[in-house]
């Protein structure tokens, strides 16, 4: 694949930058990529490892000459880093992001952008519940989709551009209005998070359960959740103060629905506890179906065969 910018500035140097980084130079998509984060253990870590050609101390300083800038901070930081940036973004660059809620995201960010600067929203729907620049790996977007949310008034041009870098990081890339991926996304994201956080919550309230059993006889269920509920606190908490609308409208619904199930295992309706998990294990053959996830056993983990150790 061919070079599409000439110089890409990462701003923020965790996960998804750090994965962008990896699959744009295994694709050799960007001409010079720059880095900047805010502390300074980030930066040297980056350093360390090669994630960027350049590190710069300040993200004003990464954009200088940059064709492309990518926002890769926590959705509640968005617009002090845009307005930080903005005096020094070239004429004709693409801004974009990678932020989980998308109208917030526009509404803090497009006023600090200058004329002649495209604005290009967008989401990498891939992530993993590890943070910090060595946890980026090239694969991260492969076969997962991205979502562009630009505005009616987005250059086309610009959003194409982007599509083509993002499809050559191996993800399948689609167009969204902003408002429609907050809703999906907190019937997909944000809500089932929520929901890990607080089981996981509850479990650990019942001190008597977690002290140790819940540790020892954790299931493929509460196993799950923990998982979940193991993700970046800054960025969640951000992505509830962001998203605030739908995800409450989706809690709304979802407590509806607890409450029916609740009802029914009280009065004993097996027929309806039946009737609805079955429904809901169509939408996991669906999933499959779709390629976003594995039907091996146990969530395709690989068992580790351990071996006696000597004595
Ligand atoms: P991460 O690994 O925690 O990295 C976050 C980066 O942002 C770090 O370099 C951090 O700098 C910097 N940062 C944090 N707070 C900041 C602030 N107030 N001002 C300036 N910089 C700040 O996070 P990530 O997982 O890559 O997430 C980055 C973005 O991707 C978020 O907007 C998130 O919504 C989105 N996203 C995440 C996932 C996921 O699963 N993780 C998936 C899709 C999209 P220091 O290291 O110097 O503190």
């Amino acid at each position: 694949m061919s070079v599409i910018y000439t110089r890409v500035a990462l701003i923020g140097l965790g996960l998804i930058a750090g994965s962008m980084a990896h699959a744009m130079r295994r694709a050799g998509l960007a001409g010079e990529i720059v880095g900047s984060a805010r502390s300074p253990e980030t930066r040297a870590i980056a350093a360390e490892i090669g994630l960027c050609d350049r590190i710069t101390e300040t993200a004003a300083e990464a954009v200088k000459g940059a064709d492309l800038v990518v926002l890769c901070v926590p959705p509640g930081a968005m617009g002090a880093v845009a307005a930080e940036i903005a005096p020094h973004l070239a004429q004709g660059a693409t801004v974009t992001d990678v932020g989980s809620v998308k109208r917030d995201v526009i509404t803090q960010v497009g006023p600090h952008l200058p004329q002649g600067v495209h604005f290009v929203p967008g989401h990498p729907l891939a992530g993993t519940e590890h943070s910090g620049p060595r946890a980026g790996f090239a694969e991260l977007f492969d076969n997962r989709y991205v979502l562009l949310t630009p505005e009616p008034d987005t250059d086309p041009a610009a959003t194409a551009k982007l599509r083509a870098l993002w499809e050559g990081c191996g993800a399948r890339v689609e167009e969204m209005d902003a408002d429609h991926h907050d809703l999906v996304l907190a019937v997909t994201s944000h809500t089932p998070h929520l929901i890990a956080y607080t089981m996981v919550g509850v479990a650990d309230d019942l001190r008597r359960v977690t002290d140790s059993e819940v540790i020892k006889y954790s299931a493929a269920g509460f196993r799950d959740f923990t998982r979940i509920a193991a993700s970046d606190p800054t960025m969640w908490r951000d992505v509830f103060l962001t998203n605030k609308e739908a995800t409450l409208e989706i809690l709304g619904r979802f407590t509806e629905e607890l409450f029916a199930l609740q009802r029914a295992i009280r009065r004993g309706d097996g027929d309806h506890l039946h009737a609805y998990f079955t429904r809901t294990r169509a939408i996991r053959r669906g999933i499959i179906e779709a390629g976003q996830d594995t039907d091996a056993p146990d969530f395709g983990r690989v068992k580790v065969k351990r071996e006696p150790t000597e004595r």
